[in-house]
């Protein structure tokens, strides 16, 4: 075996539980790591996660340095990078398994062009519980429904043969591989806009154990009931990490089972570390779902064209304040709360009939932690055409969800600040105000906020009327 490994980073910025990384440094005296920044996946479609990459890479390369490993990173596309690697560099090459189905093509067309090179190379387990493949119905086929799916991952995780625990050993020293190398700083978005995440994120690898730690000890028993308050930091907000691999998934259930297994929280974090899984496993049986509607009746829904209503759901400027509230959410932080991607995911697919596929657009775009598995699997089960989805014909109303989860507006006033001054009875439907209320506070909507741009009950039975439409035809 050649002294020297590259071990390709991709969405693995960690040192903890990388089974590339410990395997290539107990194997090798001189490792370096690469990551290649493949433009074609960012621009335009993934802006916010270039912040969040080029910050990884630079806490990143510094966690390295200290076990003497180099952090290069090269502009290109992967299989292209690979296929310049020659059989005289003498290196082995090792990386992470991501569960999409466009990264398991390249892994295919690299390991085939490593072998006919006669190139060492290996892959592992990424972030996951269980590979996708293992977990399966009787007969063999995958499946379709969340608890089923769970109860037998679950189980099929606690009876596997215990983990080796392996930990990444210190190189004997750093050495540059690669001249074309660019900076962290060049991955970064041309537009200002990121420049805001700074203030409520740290991406590093000891941040997130930080955030597990603190939300472990004082979050998950109350996170049952708390998970649905968007106004309490009742939920980890551990999933920018939890993509990017600076946290393995393995790590997040070890703790959680050294808890109150009976406690109603630890067992509902855990049953979304499921989700998760479940998520991957789907985009990896079902690849036709990432492009288009998995039940296929929904290809005869009858979407709108209306991008005077897209744009204002995407600025937050719908008239209803629990919608607004989170989109603005998520232009500012890169993050949106759970039940408000829910809540206005349901706004954009029934209450504008927008076709699903321009929310999971716009989120891509703008979500620090985008994945492929969770955002697709997620907006086809808000829209009612995916596997174990929410029915179409239920519709969220805004003013309740709104009433219910937030109910004195605190999360409201916090992201559309212009309602302030709107007292909790209004919050969730400040044009039911009367003239001379608006004025006492000076506060008018239509002008200082938008009337909403639909009415809940006709758009609610449109919305009906299209999801019958579709039934007939079946
Ligand atoms: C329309 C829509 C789009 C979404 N897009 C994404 C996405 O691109 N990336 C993403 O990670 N999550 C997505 N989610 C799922 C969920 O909203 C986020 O994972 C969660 O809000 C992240 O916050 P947290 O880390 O505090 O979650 P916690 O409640 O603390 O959950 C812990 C972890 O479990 C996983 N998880 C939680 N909820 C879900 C879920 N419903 N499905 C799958 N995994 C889950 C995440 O990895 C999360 O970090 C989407 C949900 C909806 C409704």
């Amino acid at each position: 075996m050649s002294s020297k490994a590259l071990v390709w980073v991709r969405d693995d910025f960690r040192i903890n539980n990388n089974d590339a990384l410990i395997y290539a440094t107990n194997n090798h005296d001189v490792v370096t790591a690469v990551f290649i920044f493949n433009n074609e996946i960012f621009d335009n479609k993934r802006e916010a996660q270039k912040w969040w990459l080029s910050k990884s890479l630079e806490s990143f390369s510094s966690d390295l340095e200290k076990l003497n490993i180099g952090l290069e990173i090269i502009k290109d596309d992967e299989v292209n990078f690979f296929s310049k690697l020659k059989t005289s560099n003498k290196i082995s090459v090792y990386w992470n398994k991501v569960y999409e189905p466009a990264e398991f093509d390249k892994d295919k067309k690299i390991g085939k062009d490593l072998s006919e090179k006669k190139i060492n190379f290996k892959f592992f387990k990424g972030n996951v519980l269980n590979e996708y493949n293992k977990i399966t119905k009787n007969d063999g086929t995958p499946f379709k429904v969340f608890s089923p799916f769970w109860r037998n991952a679950e189980q099929f995780y606690m009876e596997r043969l215990p983990d080796k625990i392996n930990k990444v050993k210190k190189c004997k020293k750093i050495e540059i591989l690669f001249k074309k190398q660019i900076k962290s700083e060049d991955i970064l978005p041309k537009s200002k806009w990121y420049m805001k995440f700074d203030k409520y994120w740290a991406p590093s690898e000891s941040k997130a154990h930080e955030c597990l730690e603190n939300f472990v000890n004082k979050n998950i028993l109350n996170y049952g009931i708390n998970r649905d308050f968007p106004s309490i930091d009742g939920t980890s907000k551990l999933s920018p990490y939890i993509r990017n691999g600076q946290i393995n998934v393995r790590d997040i259930w070890e703790k959680c089972k050294k808890l109150k297994s009976n406690n109603v929280g630890v067992k509902k974090y855990t049953n979304e570390i499921g989700w998760r899984e479940f998520s991957h496993s789907l985009i990896n049986y079902f690849p036709q779902m990432l492009k288009g509607n998995l039940r296929k009746e929904f290809d005869n829904f009858p979407w709108v064209n209306n991008s005077k209503f897209l744009n204002a759901w995407k600025r937050g400027m719908t008239g209803y304040p629990i919608v607004d509230a989170g989109m603005r959410e998520l232009y500012e932080t890169g993050w949106m709360h759970n039940r408000i991607r829910m809540v206005v995911g349901s706004f954009l697919v029934k209450h504008l009939r927008i076709n699903w596929k321009e929310g999971e657009k716009y989120f891509r775009n703008c979500l620090l932690d985008f994945n492929e598995a969770n955002n697709v699997a997620q907006w086809q089960w808000v829209a009612g055409c995916g596997a174990d989805a929410a029915p179409y014909f239920r519709i969220f109303n805004p003013i309740l969800q709104g009433e219910k989860f937030d109910k004195q507006g605190e999360y409201v006033k916090r992201w559309v600040p212009e309602l302030e001054k709107v007292p909790s009875k209004f919050i969730h439907k400040p044009w039911e105000m009367e003239i001379k209320y608006q004025e006492a506070i000076n506060t008018f909507i239509g002008s200082d906020y938008p009337m909403p741009i639909v009415i809940h009950e006709k758009a609610r039975n449109d919305a009906l009327n299209a999801f019958q439409s579709i039934k007939k035809k079946n």
